[in-house]
């Protein structure tokens, strides 16, 4: 690698997303303009190409904002499987419920027909993704296809199956990439609410900072939610889930709190990131609905996430959350996750759409 044509900066926060095969894979959800790939197992450096600007980047502006086009879909259009299409319903559930956010590129990739695998779209795709990062610069061009673009189409012959979102962050405005690696992997109806999930994301990231808890737990949240409200799966079926990962936490001290930045937590926390941050996350969000004045969930759009626009995300969360502070919530929620399960789905109940 050479260095010298491509700043690498570690992210300021990682993502594993997961579907509920218990297959975990990485995710980037990251305000750098350095992304981690997970390929065959080892994470790699892929670079991003400083076209412009990348020095002193701010990362309170580089986030991304309300977008009149729709998301960008980079697939082969020789591909009539449905796969494609379950990724673009999730998606546009979730673009229905937040708004239209980006801009976006969608990156559809590896199928179970080897023979759409195809030299041509991997060439095409390889094109379009190294110049999202590199611009017009050839030697940065040849680098990234020779690179991160080459671990794509590597990730797809591999046969596995991954979903990310990452974010380019260096260019002006900064983009959104919602990569899919071999879609045929994941588990119908899970497909759909993974779409959600990745898209929620982009919401996010049309905010400034928010906990790891609250991104990944939003995620999963809105992907149940609105899985459900579009007939993929059920709301109660998927928490109730979670909650059994919540339970496999073996370390009793260990809770959301440790999961505001999971970059800065030790290994022995990270072990535990899908667990604290998915599934006590997802726990978390709703709990933080229900202690709200409305109980309303669509008031996370209206209220919550303006209000981490206007104060961050600390005394956001105070004032939707209607709590001294932080803290306050943190020991509330605590006490919630010793409550019988029972009562915790009823808490469920007095959310509001
Ligand atoms: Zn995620």
């Amino acid at each position: 690698m050479k260095q010298g044509e491509c700043r690498i900066i570690s992210p300021v926060f990682r993502n594993i997303n997961r579907n509920r095969t218990d297959r975990i894979s990485i995710a980037m959800n990251t305000q750098s303009i350095f992304l981690n790939l997970a390929v065959g197992g080892a994470f790699f450096a892929a670079i991003l190409c400083p076209v412009r600007g990348e020095e002193g980047l701010e990362p309170e502006k580089k986030i991304l904002s309300r977008h009149k086009t729709p998301p960008t879909y980079v697939r082969n259009e020789k591909d009539d499987s449905k796969w494609p299409g379950m990724i673009r319903e999730g998606i546009d559930a979730a673009r229905k419920y937040f708004g239209n956010y980006g801009p976006v590129y969608v990156y559809i990739l590896g199928h179970e027909d080897k023979t759409l695998n195809s030299e041509e779209f991997h060439r095409e795709l390889v094109e379009t993704y190294c110049r999202h990062h590199c611009g017009d610069d050839r030697e940065k061009l040849r680098y990234c296809k020779a690179g991160p673009g080459m671990e794509l189409v590597k990730k797809a012959h591999s046969g596995r199956g991954d979903a990310y979102l990452s974010m380019v962050g260096d260019t002006d405005p900064p983009i959104a990439e919602l990569v899919f690696i071999n879609p045929h992997k994941f588990r119908d109806p899970y497909l759909y609410t993974r779409g959600i999930h990745e898209y929620t994301h982009v919401y996010q990231r049309s905010f400034p900072f928010t906990p790891t808890w609250m991104v990944e737990g939003g995620a999963e949240f809105f992907a149940a939610y609105l899985g459900e409200k579009n007939g993929w799966e059920k709301l109660s079926d998927a928490m109730k889930e979670f909650m059994k990962n919540v339970h496999r936490v073996k370390d009793p001290e260990l809770d959301i709190e440790d999961m505001e930045d999971v970059d800065k937590v030790s290994p022995a926390v990270k072990k535990y990131y899908r667990h604290l941050a998915y599934d006590a996350g997802a726990w978390a969000f709703a709990f933080m609905i229900h202690k709200s004045k409305g109980r309303s969930i669509a008031d996370t759009r209206e209220v919550l996430y303006p209000l981490v626009a206007k104060h961050g995300w600390e005394r956001a969360l105070v004032e939707f959350a209607q709590v001294k502070d932080k803290r306050a919530f943190y020991k509330a929620f605590r006490a919630f996750l010793k409550t019988p399960l029972e009562a915790q789905l009823k808490m469920l109940e007095t959310l509001e759409d």
